[in-house]
């Protein structure tokens, strides 16, 4: 049962409270409006069929789905996670060194399960990634999640070809429309811890061009956040 009005918009998505109606526990539930509820988009029906199959404590976890054949909205019905994204939290909140490598290792365990399950997410950024009450990191978004296992060849390369996910997170093979595969996720996980160490993605870029010619440029992290960081965070993040 939705219980308030909405919480958060997505572009393709309102996001409410909601209420399991026997055990009064609080949920997420995300609307979203499809064209046809009874041909139900490609997209959202990918997105329900990768997500419902994922169990993990760091993905967040869908407990239901339902159909408004009437209103043409397919309702998600997550488990909530009170403290919204990493990126609002960082908004209000200084992350020290040990803080980031909690988090990192957090998003690194539940990537590492849907490769494990032959899932790419595809549009890792600090607002598809939640925190719950106790600060556990869930990922959430699975609108552009793909399975790749039918995709890749026998080196574990795979030939995914479609431009997506958010450009300042995208890898140079994505923005370079050239073919890629798992390392562009991970590349992803670079962009966004960057940002959790200095507040902002590394490539300060007003548009597309612009950033297609500077994300091929090795990084620069400023001396005020190298002077604090261990060697290991640093060789990792430039690695
Ligand atoms: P976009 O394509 O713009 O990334 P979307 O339409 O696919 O968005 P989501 O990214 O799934 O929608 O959700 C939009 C926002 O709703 C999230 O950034 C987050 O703030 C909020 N949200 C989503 N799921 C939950 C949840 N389980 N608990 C709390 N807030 C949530």
């Amino acid at each position: 049962q939705i219980t308030g009005t909405s919480i958060a918009r997505g572009s393709f998505s309102d996001v409410f409270l909601g209420k399991h109606r026997y055990n009064n526990s609080t949920v997420a539930i995300k609307r979203i409006k499809v064209k046809n509820a009874h041909k139900l988009d490609k997209i959202v029906s990918r997105e329900i069929q990768i997500h419902s199959k994922l169990q993990h404590p760091n993905i967040i976890h869908l407990y239901d789905t339902q159909i408004n054949y009437t209103t043409n909205h397919v309702y998600l019905v997550m488990e909530y996670c009170s403290i919204g994204s990493l990126k609002d939290y960082q908004a209000t909140h200084f992350f020290t060194e040990a803080d980031i490598q909690n988090y990192m290792r957090q998003i690194v365990n539940g990537l590492r399960y849907l490769y494990e399950n032959g899932i790419l997410h595809r549009d890792l950024k600090p607002q598809n990634i939640l925190l719950d009450e106790y600060r556990t990191i869930k990922l959430i978004d699975f609108g552009l999640a793909r399975e790749f296992h039918d995709s890749h060849t026998d080196d574990g390369s795979s030939l995914f070809e479609t431009f997506c996910g958010s450009p300042m997170y995208m890898s140079p093979e994505m923005i370079q429309r050239r073919e890629y595969d798992t390392m562009s996720d991970i590349w992803s996980l670079g962009v966004i811890m960057y940002e959790l160490i200095t507040g902002k993605p590394p490539y300060n870029a007003k548009n597309f061009q612009q950033l297609e010619s500077k994300i091929t440029q090795p990084i620069v992290i400023p001396d005020k956040y190298t002077s604090k960081l261990s060697t290991e965070c640093i060789d990792l993040l430039c690695r």
